[in-house]
């Protein structure tokens, strides 16, 4: 047994993984960019009040979850680590007076998250998001839009058969009625109730509806709709989503017991699934739509949507769609595979400050290149050189003293030899037929 360890629900990326989330990161980015959503960065922790008063207190997240950082003193603000980015993106809104820019702001993040959940295959104390946000826009062509964003990145990272559950959870005009009629529902069956549960009916009774508790499946699935219960405004709110969805033509499908874990949702609510793989702890992303929150956060009533997708759940899915292929895939692009291009080696032994120099060069001029930095014979820095993939060595001899260096085409066996003020350009060369050849 190792001395450390990595915390109990995190894990490291190593670097394949973490070239994976890479590229998930480029994915994510050139998404963004061409929907017009612009990058922010919001701290890894907030006073623990913008999750409390945000995603509201009884909630998993904030009762069993939220990962606080204990003060060092009395009297110092209670902090705690982000459970998921949209509180913080709507506190940064409300603080830096984003009503007063072009409206809706569209936002997008990447970044950690922490819940200090009890850690599972799938659940982890710290997890990645890909998150987008349009603050601004009551909708509902804005949410379909959203929608659409999400799936369209699962197609672009390389998972197959990505679905979406939508709902609607109504608004402070229909829900209050429609929590009493849930609430006598349950009530009418509190003994059936596993404890947690009895204990949020009169709390937080939309709760039970997504319990993870296997005794509430078919209580849950007699339980009254809120589709059934949803005001004019909210009604129609949702018809315009789903005809919005319609005209992009996004399959989706209708989810009547979906309701998210957090309070700010009004209307829309969805989540994303791998088709056939749809219990607890397979959601690979979700969202909704929040027109409380910036008020809650101290604002101005703004309506916002946004979502959240679990990447760690992504990567896991795709390793899952790869074993079932027999194949890796999502096709990794060379950045990804650490591609090296040259090895930079020499007859000397010694001569460090020689094989430095000219890697530094040869990868000024853009090529991924490297320096064997042994003090090893020329042979064994060449098998080294062919064992780490390198299509190419430059070999530093004796005519280093005519200004001279050898290209060896490390697959072919083949070397040449090139004046070394021409051998950035020669090699790049070489290096471009070789990735095209
Ligand atoms: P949520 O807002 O809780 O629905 O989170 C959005 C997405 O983040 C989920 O659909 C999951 O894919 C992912 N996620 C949430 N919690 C965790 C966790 N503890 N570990 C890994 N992924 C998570």
């Amino acid at each position: 047994m190792p001395t450390f360890r990595a915390p109990r629900g995190t894990r490291d990326l190593l670097p394949d993984e973490a070239a994976r989330f890479n590229r998930f990161a480029r994915v994510a980015r050139d998404l963004a960019e061409r929907y017009g959503y612009r990058p922010i960065e919001t701290p890894l922790f907030e006073q623990a009040a913008v999750f409390e008063r945000g995603l509201g207190e009884v909630t998993d997240v904030v009762e069993k979850e939220l990962f606080r950082i204990a003060p060092r003193t009395e009297d110092s603000e209670a902090w705690a680590l982000r459970p998921e980015p949209t509180a913080g993106i709507v506190r940064a809104y409300v603080q830096h007076g984003m009503h007063t820019w072009p409206q809706p702001v569209r936002l997008s993040m990447m970044g950690p998250m922490f819940r200090y959940d009890r850690p599972q295959a799938g659940r982890y104390r710290q997890f990645w998001q890909f998150d987008v946000e349009a603050i601004g826009d009551p909708g509902p062509a804005i949410d379909a839009e959203i929608v659409e964003l999400g799936l369209r990145f699962y197609a672009e990272v390389g998972v197959r058969g990505a679905e979406v559950l939508v709902n609607s959870i109504g608004d402070p005009v229909c829900r209050p009625a429609y929590l009493g009629v849930l609430t006598s529902y349950y009530r009418r069956r509190a003994i059936d109730l596993p404890p947690t549960d009895r204990d949020r009916l009169e709390r937080n009774v939309l709760r039970l509806l997504d319990s993870k508790d296997p005794a509430m499946a078919a209580i849950n699935a007699a339980a009254p709709r809120i589709t059934d219960h949803l005001c004019d405004a909210c009604a129609a709110h949702l018809a315009g989503l789903r005809a919005h969805l319609d005209a992009l033509g996004v399959p989706y499908r209708m989810a009547p017991g979906l309701v998210r874990g957090l309070d700010y949702y009004t209307r829309t609510a969805f989540e994303f699934y791998v088709a056939g793989r749809e219990g607890q702890q397979q959601a690979i992303g979700g969202g909704g739509r929040y027109d409380g929150l910036v008020e809650l956060l101290g604002g101005r009533p703004t309506p916002g949507i946004g979502f959240g997708v679990g990447l760690d759940r992504v990567a896991l899915v795709l390793d899952e769609q790869a074993n079932v292929a027999g194949a890796r895939a999502d096709a990794v692009d060379s950045g990804d595979l650490g591609t090296l291009d040259v090895v930079v080696v020499s007859a000397d032994p010694d001569d460090t400050v020689g094989r430095l120099r000219v890697a530094t060069e040869i990868r000024a001029a853009g090529l991924h290149a490297r320096a064997d930095l042994g003090r090893r014979k020329l042979g064994r820095q060449l098998e080294a050189a062919s064992r780490d993939g390198a299509h190419f060595a430059v070999i530093l001899g004796d005519e280093l003293a005519t200004g001279h260096v050898q290209i060896r085409d490390l697959e072919a066996g083949t070397q040449r030899a090139v004046a070394t003020s021409d051998l950035a350009r020669e090699l790049a060369r070489a290096v471009k037929a070789h990735r095209h050849g």
